[in-house]
């Protein structure tokens, strides 16, 4: 069966086409600047040329209107017709206590989507619109939700409460969600499977480091602790999101700086991260790495506190499991900058790791990197989010 594969953002769509029995990814492509001037569509059939066109699309209902005739397009499309596609599988970003694993997307459970709008006000909005308009041009076409916070659903009272009021709990359902689920919960299994190990007999800590990044403890199977929260900003420090800070600094910010609370949260979401502590230098740990190498003392400083923090949570994980046996990075900085896995490694000599330094610089394979006689294994697992959605979605409509 072809599973279609939509992340809808705001103003963005990527796509992919996913073949469920061969998990080969068939065509993907984005939509970029929807509801914008100069919005345009890339597409690219598996093993063919990528095209970019520039095309108007005032919604998301035309946006993918053009991916459905980039698809099925005679000359370039994978598919002849919209009935190969056999169901849809939406990334979905939150959904609060509702939902703790994927769902087929009926009425009613849309309704119940909205509900959890307050707690992804950026996100939520955007992912439904998607959903209503794949639904306007796919009307037969069974739709499946796939949660971010699914997979994190989990964990227990004490991992998820924070020390405030117990009745902005109760009120407004403040409590830690957590997100990159999918990506977590793929990549702790594939580690499992890779490790010829039972997933459920396991104590895994998953690193995922992208733009966005966030670390969780999955035990027995099952997710413990993440450190993402009631948002995606609490955690590590990321591309340009400050992760954990103390929370009087908003205040402080706020009085010198003149600034309203909407635009300090906009400096802790979009001007902080690596980027801020880089004097503004790069978010890109491409460009960091290349600063640390020239002796630059602000990537030196970010890449090391950036280090730290993930050691930390490490750290606080392996308490919270007591013990760890497998360590897994993943996405754009986990999987592709080993510089940052051995200086988080550097910190790991309690756990017995030894870092194999060859097979740290391979790159885009399942692996250990850890040496054979290393007390905790340490991996690099690609993740792919998109499969792991193409899975659920099977599971959910065969
Ligand atoms: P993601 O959000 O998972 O797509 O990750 C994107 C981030 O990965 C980028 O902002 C970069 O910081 C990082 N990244 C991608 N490629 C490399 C690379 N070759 N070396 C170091 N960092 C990389």
């Amino acid at each position: 069966m072809n599973i279609l594969v939509i992340n809808c953002g705001s103003s963005s769509l990527k796509f992919q086409l996913i073949n469920s029995e061969t998990e080969q990814c068939i065509a993907k492509g984005l939509c970029e600047r929807i509801g914008i001037e100069g919005s345009m569509i890339t597409y690219a059939p598996e093993g063919g040329e990528k095209e970019k066109t520039v095309t108007p699309m005032p919604d998301h209902t035309e946006a993918i209107r053009l991916v459905l005739e980039a698809l099925t397009n005679p000359k370039t499309g994978v598919v002849k017709s919209l009935d190969e596609i056999g169901a849809v599988g939406h990334r979905m970003v939150h959904g609060g206590e509702k939902f703790a694993g994927s769902t087929i997307l009926t009425e009613e459970v849309m309704a119940t989507v909205e509900e959890c709008n307050d707690l992804a006000p950026l996100h939520n909005p955007a992912n439904i619109i998607g959903v209503n308009a794949c639904k306007k041009l796919m009307p037969n076409t069974p739709m499946v939700g796939v949660f971010d916070t699914a997979f994190h659903q989990t964990m227990p009272e004490e991992a998820y409460m924070y020390g405030l009021p117990y009745e902005y709990y109760e009120k407004y359902k403040i409590r830690r969600y957590g997100f990159h689920g999918t990506s977590h919960s793929y990549v702790s299994k594939k580690a499992a499977e890779i490790l010829g190990k039972n997933y459920e007999d396991l104590k895994i800590i998953v690193c995922h480091l992208g733009n966005g990044a966030s670390i969780s403890a999955v035990k027995n199977g099952k997710c413990v602790d993440t450190s993402m929260g009631l948002t995606p900003l609490e955690g590590l420090i990321m591309g340009t999101r400050s992760g954990d800070i103390d929370p009087a600094i908003i205040e402080f910010i706020a009085h010198k700086e003149n600034k309203s609370i909407d635009e300090v949260m906009s400096v802790l979401n979009k001007k902080s991260g690596v980027l801020g502590l880089s004097n503004n230098l790069s978010s890109d740990f491409r460009d960091l790495e290349a600063g640390m190498n020239e002796g630059n003392e602000h990537a030196i400083r970010t890449m090391k506190t950036y280090c730290y923090r993930v050691a930390k949570y490490i750290g606080s994980y392996v308490a919270a499991m007591n013990g760890v046996d497998v360590i897994c990075f993943t996405a754009g900085v986990g999987e592709n900058a080993p510089v940052v896995r051995s200086m988080v490694a550097e910190y790991l000599g309690y756990l017995g790791v030894a870092i194999d330094d060859e097979a740290n610089h391979k790159r885009g394979e399942d692996i250990a990197i850890s040496t054979p006689d290393s007390k905790t294994t340490v991996m690099v697992i690609p993740t792919n989010e998109e499969l792991a959605i193409a899975r659920e979605t099977v599971r959910l409509v065969k």
